[in-house]
């Protein structure tokens, strides 16, 4: 309400010093309890910048990637043999960026995973898919690597990518939009290993942090190659304060020029709650999560396809063979019961069925209700 109340209109530092300078601020604060290397953070080497989307934040950082190398392969008809590389489980959003920026649809590497590896992309496979292209004469330029994958919470493994792309020189984004989140517990810290190896971060608190929509932090180690990709310099907009070269423009940062008081938000929520409060959020996700696991574990008609990450559950209706959709149809009784709302996904072919945990009113009595109409549904039509 305040952000949208104050309507504080924060094109670049001199229309709001305080909305720019609070972004600042709040994203070291959270790259901090993220523990990120002071190379990301404006205290160090690096910088941040507040998103709506990770779809935007996808666009401008292969921008940024796409014209590093452009530059270096010198001129923008090389365009054509830039390639992008992500498994089949990064979200959709970064075909739909690394179109926007420009790169042949062709040139998209979907890696495939599969149960064996908990579909998390293999070093391996990257590495040969990578091969292949410099033998056809292409140029690996982009690595999206993800930390809790939309479909099953899957985690890449970041230090081994890093290695990878660092060979063979790839700009690595990691994309933590759901799980980057849980990150701040301790005991989950360890999935941004080898984060020091990227590029750039980015991560949602509106997903899984009590921030609403919308918030996305992006982080950068080398926030130059963002400016020199979308910074615009009309005569309008020229000020003392941009030119002294000592003030954030986050114009420059983003693809739109408007830009909201978005730090606001995050501002009150790390306030309002603490690092010690929103990490009891997350593990008490975490464990209303588990203990759904656990139930549907325990009711023999039942069976989790894959096991619980973070606080995602991926279950299903052990089908008989001439009941393929069944789990279709036990998904469609229970979201259209308007008592709960889930979504699915296809894990290697087979249909399951996601139970996320993570909005700020969620109580253990919400999931055992959620379980037992999932059981009451499963009855009708089994
Ligand atoms: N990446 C992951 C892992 C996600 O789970 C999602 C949303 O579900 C996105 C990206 C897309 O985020 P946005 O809607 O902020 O573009």
């Amino acid at each position: 309400m305040l952000c949208s109340g104050f309507n504080v209109v924060g094109f670049n530092w001199i229309s709001s010093p305080a909305a720019t300078e609070l972004e600042s601020i709040v994203l070291d604060w959270m790259g901090k309890m993220l523990k990120l290397p002071s190379s990301f953070l404006f205290s160090g080497t690096g910088g941040g910048v507040l998103h709506g989307s990770t779809c935007e934040a996808a666009v401008c950082v292969l921008a940024a990637a796409r014209d590093k190398a452009l530059k270096e392969l010198g001129g923008w008809e090389n365009i054509t043999k830039l390639v992008v590389y992500a498994s089949d489980q990064t979200h959709f959003t970064f075909q739909k960026a690394a179109k926007l920026a420009g790169i042949p649809p062709s040139n998209f590497r979907l890696i495939e995973t599969s149960f064996s590896t908990g579909f998390s992309l293999s070093p391996e496979n990257l590495r040969f898919a990578i091969e292949d292209d410099i033998k056809s004469g292409l140029v690996p330029l982009f690595l999206c690597a993800t930390i809790g994958t939309t479909p099953s919470g899957a985690v890449d493994p970041i230090a081994e990518l890093g290695k990878v792309a660092m060979e063979f020189k790839l700009w690595l984004h990691i994309d933590a939009a759901y799980a980057g989140s849980g990150c701040i517990c301790p005991e989950l810290r360890h999935y941004l290993d080898g984060v020091e190896l990227a590029n750039s971060i980015s991560m949602n608190p509106h997903k899984w942090f009590l921030t609403n929509m919308d918030c996305c932090c992006l982080w950068i180690k080398e926030p130059k190659l963002l400016v020199d990709s979308l910074s615009t310099d009309p005569e309008i907009l020229r000020n003392n304060a941009s030119k002294s070269k000592a003030v954030v423009d986050y114009k420059d940062w983003q693809i739109a020029l408007s830009r909201r008081f978005r730090a606001l938000k995050l501002w009150v929520v790390i306030r309002r709650h603490g690092l010690a409060n929103l990490m009891y959020h997350i593990r008490s996700d975490i464990a209303m999560a588990k203990r759904f696991e656990a139930l549907v574990g325990e009711d023999e008609r039942f069976e989790i396809v894959v096991p619980r990450k973070f606080a995602l559950v991926c279950f299903r209706l052990k089908p008989k063979v001439e009941e393929e959709d069944l789990n279709c149809k036990l998904l469609e009784a229970i979201n259209s019961s308007g008592r709960a709302f889930m979504s699915h996904a296809v894990l290697s072919g087979i249909y399951v069925i996601r139970c996320a945990i993570g909005t700020t009113l969620t109580q253990q009595h919400h999931v055992d209700a959620l379980w037992k109409l999932i059981q009451d549904k499963a009855q009708s039509l089994l």
